[in-house]
């Protein structure tokens, strides 16, 4: 009776499970990084003088800004941290929609989008992808709503939207776009719309260390925008949005470029041969250039493969919704995780096969 109607109605968005982790549990549904984040991470952690905490952080996250715009070569006034980009699609939603007001995205899509436009009483109008699930631009480019959201690779999907198509879009819809590059880092890194920063008003480009970084746990995301933008953002966030700890540890990780290249590096080749397995097993694989792959198994329902690995400790993602209920996704795991995961849907589907 409290809480607004708004509120109450909202259905809340759910992460995959977090089961118990110990020797042989092998969790592949939440997209995160087998790797461990950077040593210089670790080293921070050690040298870290506790003492410290008693102070605030740097309000602004000013020092994690300059790094991040200097690798750029861009000015920090186009650049906002943020507790997880999660915390920055709240705070856009904040800035730049009415209630009432709508947003444009694609479907399938990160469900996080629809989420925080319900809290806010605003209206997602969902353009459906293609048959082969890429991005239909024209159908989005058409919308009326006063903003669109994509994530590029797409989340559910891993589908690359190439820069061109989402540079079309800049040059006749002039609301608000968000590209969402929470994966970007395990695409080729040309297909970025950070190169567009500076050239369009109305471009976002979000970014975080959850992924790439391995770097979940901290919560620390960024966005690129213009100065206006950024501004209005800096209005709005908690005085203290990121933690000291997160700041340092996240300035840490990015000064090793070299440990992410690597990792990426990894997981690239980790994600071909899965693909190429699960293609040998029957199943249809989405072509993905994130750190998950999308795919339909052949010889059982996607939620009969679902229990089955769960039955085997192997936790994968399985999403009962239009257009995806038949499929999987899996993230990218270390290539002895995916070689044990690989065992169990070959024995799963030999038992098909003597039926
Ligand atoms: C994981 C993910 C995020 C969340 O990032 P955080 O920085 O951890 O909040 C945002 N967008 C997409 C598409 C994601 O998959």
């Amino acid at each position: 009776m409290y809480i607004k109607q708004s509120i109450e109605q909202l259905a809340p968005y759910v992460p995959g499970i977090q089961p118990q982790m110990d020797g042989n549990v092998i969790k592949i549904n939440a997209n995160e990084n087998p790797y461990p984040p950077s040593p210089s991470v670790q080293e921070l952690l050690s040298g870290f003088d506790y003492a410290k905490l008693r102070y605030y952080p740097d309000a602004a996250s000013q020092g994690l800004r300059n790094l991040i715009a200097e690798h750029y070569q861009l000015s920090a006034d186009h650049l906002f941290c943020g507790n997880g980009s999660d915390e920055i699609i709240a705070y856009l939603f904040q800035i730049c929609f009415e209630e009432h007001d709508s947003i444009a995205t694609p479907y399938p899509t990160y469900t996080l989008y629809k989420t925080i436009a319900d809290i806010h009483r605003v209206h997602t109008e969902y353009v459906p992808t293609r048959e082969d699930f890429t991005i239909d631009m024209q159908a989005l480019a058409r919308t009326e709503a006063k903003g669109i959201f994509i994530a590029n690779p797409n989340a559910q999907t891993g589908l690359l939207l190439p820069l061109n198509e989402i540079e079309e879009l800049l040059q006749s819809y002039h609301g608000l776009v968000v590209i969402d590059e929470a994966y970007m880092d395990f695409a080729p890194a040309s297909a970025s719309a950070t190169s567009l920063i500076g050239r369009y008003p109305n471009l976002v480009v979000l970014r975080t260390f959850s992924k790439s970084y391995s770097l979940c746990g901290i919560r620390v995301g960024y966005c690129f925008a213009a100065p206006v933008l950024i501004n209005a953002l800096d209005k709005c966030r908690d005085s203290y949005n990121v933690s000291l700890l997160s700041q340092r540890m996240a300035e840490a990780a990015y000064r090793d470029q070299s440990y992410l290249l690597d990792t990426v590096q990894k997981i690239i080749a980790t994600r071909e041969r899965v693909a190429n397995a699960l293609s040998s097993l029957g199943y249809e694989v989405l072509p993905s250039q994130a750190n998950f792959v999308l795919c339909k198994p052949e010889y059982h329902t996607a939620s009969e493969v679902y229990e089955y690995l769960k039955s085997q400790h192997v936790y994968v993602r399985y999403f009962d919704a239009p257009r995806l209920a038949d499929k999987l996704r899996i993230t990218i795991g270390t290539d002895e995780e995916m070689d044990v995961m690989l065992e169990h849907l070959r024995a799963l589907a030999s038992v098909r096969a003597e039926d």
